[in-house]
């Protein structure tokens, strides 16, 4: 899939539209999901234009994959999340119904998340 440099997250990196910031450094910005499925319900969004995990791994360089990756684990950190827990995940494609075509990563915390998948 090519990049639409159109989609919502590029224009939040763009600052073309605002954002709920909660962290950003080199590699990465990470801001509160403006429908949140949890009391805590961040996106890590990579500083680059990168559709997908496949897209972003097989592309990037290790620097920015590196970045990106410590960005998401100081998130948790900085949300006090590692006690008493939290999940990251991270939709690719139409069957995990990936609305924006920006690599992100979901953190979902504050609550007992219950099982892995709604089957
Ligand atoms: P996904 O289905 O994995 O592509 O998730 C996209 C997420 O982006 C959803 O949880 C939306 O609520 C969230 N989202 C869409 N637009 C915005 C926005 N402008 N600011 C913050 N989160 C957004």
């Amino acid at each position: 899939m090519t990049y639409d440099s159109e989609n919502i997250f590029a224009k939040i990196l763009r600052e073309e539209i605002p954002c709920d910031k909660v962290y950003e450094d080199d590699f990465a910005l990470a801001f509160n999901d403006i429908n949140p499925q949890a009391p805590v319900h961040v996106l890590v969004i990579p500083k680059g234009e990168y559709v997908s995990m496949a897209d972003f791994t097989a592309t990037a360089s290790a620097e920015l994959i590196a970045g990106f990756f410590r960005a998401v684990g100081q998130v948790a950190r900085d949300l006090n999340l590692e006690q008493p827990g939290y999940r990251i995940l991270a939709n690719a494609g139409d069957d995990a119904h990936q609305e924006v075509p920006h690599l992100h990563i979901h953190i979902f915390g504050g609550k007992k998340l219950g099982p892995m998948l709604v089957r």
